[in-house]
């Protein structure tokens, strides 16, 4: 994490601001995704800030998934990550900066005072913010050896008013905000202190974010005007909610970006579902990256919170997935295989040459499947061990007749010359044609044998991919 990049001429600059308490959640991959879209819009820049001021909650882990989940979802940053607490010292220097100008002050107040004073305010049934003594009070009367806090000194009297994108014009009655503390006694950095001050100088012009912190924008543009600096434009998105209606949480499945990944969800898909929780374009509902870029802007953001609904982003990554190339799936699926139950066996047979199987088997596997997890369960077919495990379907459907119909067709299939989807089905056709049989009492018998269970794909392109000796065999297994 280094330098801060210079001012750029006219064209917006954005900023995603994690803080790595925590995996990239769902809302927050949204809320970046927001600010790379207007970012690639504007032709402007999308820069990323680490808050990771709170030292006790932070960890390495936490800011190596945000940053793997941010590429997974294929949202990258300009320039390299600014960390927060890398800057504590230029906090410091504006804090002394208001102090000199007389628009912030020192305060000696001790936690017990101040909590007593709430008490108290709690009590006479008036409002509970804290009123400093020492935002009068003259500095000589200071207790010796208590390191003070900054405060900044807010307006006591009128409103500071939002001008919100998202949320139209949202007025704070002064009285309601306290004297924020800017700097704590042990001279860190309090959070809405270094959000404007590393947005004023990181240049941002948009702080496009989630709506939690709309009282946060009232409290940093105080600090905006406290130091004369021009105040961003805000943009505070609305939540994102269960299909019950409360807040996404846990309970909800609320997972962290990394899960949806091991799910077998495709980041195309994700991020198309993502821009839907809370932007609209008509009713357009499959919209591709190229023309999010072309269609995104802060009008389309709604008010009210988006729900989060597992049927629809799964429907959603069907169609991605019928529409991604072969290539790009098996790619895909062995980037997840590590992670996923059964998978590290199938990277194996994958990495001994299973690739160019499982490619060429993509077609039919990619229409079946709604997930990157079902075309790794539908083709599970391509690797079984002889003889085959079968479901109680496929177990159903091989009764005696249906053993008695493989035993007769595989001299026919035996005499299959070039081992081709087209050529198999010619014999198969030609049995039932002899045997007055339809094809289907053919058919399922064979894909039962085949793969173990009742549905597949096309039946006569599974024994073309899985070679004619592998066929015959598991066909022999189970003919009687
Ligand atoms: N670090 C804050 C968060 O994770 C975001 C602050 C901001 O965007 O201004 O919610």
């Amino acid at each position: 994490m280094t330098d801060l990049p210079a001012q750029r001429g006219g064209k917006p600059v954005v900023r995603f601001a994690p803080s790595p308490t925590g995996f990239l959640h769902i809302g927050g991959a949204r809320t970046a995704l927001f600010n790379w879209l207007y970012a690639r819009h504007h032709g402007g820049t999308f820069l990323l800030r680490i808050e990771d001021t709170d030292r006790e909650r932070n960890n390495e882990a936490a800011v190596a998934a945000i940053l793997d989940g941010l590429r997974w979802l294929e949202l990258g940053w300009d320039g390299e990550p600014v960390s927060q607490f890398s800057r504590a010292g230029r906090h410091r220097e504006v804090a002394n900066e208001m102090l000199k100008r007389g628009r912030a002050y020192r305060c000696w107040s001790q936690p017990a005072e101040i909590e007593a004073a709430r008490e108290a305010a709690k009590a006479a049934g008036r409002a509970q913010i804290f009123e400093s003594p020492w935002r009068d009070r003259d500095p000589a009367a200071a207790p010796a050896g208590v390191e003070p806090a900054i405060r900044l000194k807010s307006p006591r009297t009128g409103e500071t008013t939002v001008r919100d994108n998202v949320q139209g014009t949202v007025t704070f009655p002064n009285k309601d905000l306290d004297d924020l503390i800017i700097l704590r006694s042990d001279g860190n950095p309090t959070y809405n202190l270094a959000v404007v001050v590393d947005d004023h100088d990181m240049a941002v012009t948009h702080v496009i974010r989630g709506v939690d912190h709309l009282t946060n924008a009232a409290r940093q543009t105080q600090i905006y005007e406290a130091m004369g600096w021009p105040v961003p434009e805000f943009a505070h998105v609305p939540l994102i909610h269960g299909p019950d209606g409360a807040k996404l949480s846990k309970r909800h499945g609320a997972l962290g970006i990394e899960a949806y990944r091991a799910m077998g969800y495709l980041p195309a898909a994700l991020r198309n579902y993502l821009v839907r929780l809370g932007w609209a374009h008509g009713n357009d509902e499959i919209i591709p990256t190229e023309r999010l870029v072309e269609w995104f802007g802060l009008d389309g953001i709604g008010k009210s919170p988006a729900r989060f609904d597992y049927a629809k982003l799964t429907d959603l990554n069907g169609h991605y997935i019928r529409n991604a190339t072969d290539a790009e799936l098996v790619r895909r699926i062995e980037d997840i295989l590590p992670e996923i139950e059964g998978g590290p066996a199938l990277a194996a047979k994958l990495a001994a040459g299973g690739r160019a199987r499982l490619e060429a088997a993509m077609g039919g596997l990619k229409d079946r499947a709604k997930t990157l997890l079902e075309i790794v369960d539908g083709a599970h077919y391509l690797f079984a061990a002889r003889p085959l495990e079968l479901d109680d379907k496929a177990r159903a459907l091989l009764d005696a007749p249906a053993r008695a119909t493989i035993a007769a067709l595989l001299p026919r299939l035996l005499a299959v010359a070039d081992w081709q989807a087209a050529e198999i089905e010619a014999a198969v056709r030609a049995h039932a044609d002899a045997t007055g049989l339809k094809l289907g009492k053919v058919a399922q018998p064979l894909r039962a044998a085949l793969t173990g269970r009742a549905v597949s794909p096309p039946v006569f392109d599974v024994m073309a991919q899985i070679g004619r000796e592998d066929a015959l065999a598991r066909l022999e297994d189970q003919a009687a």
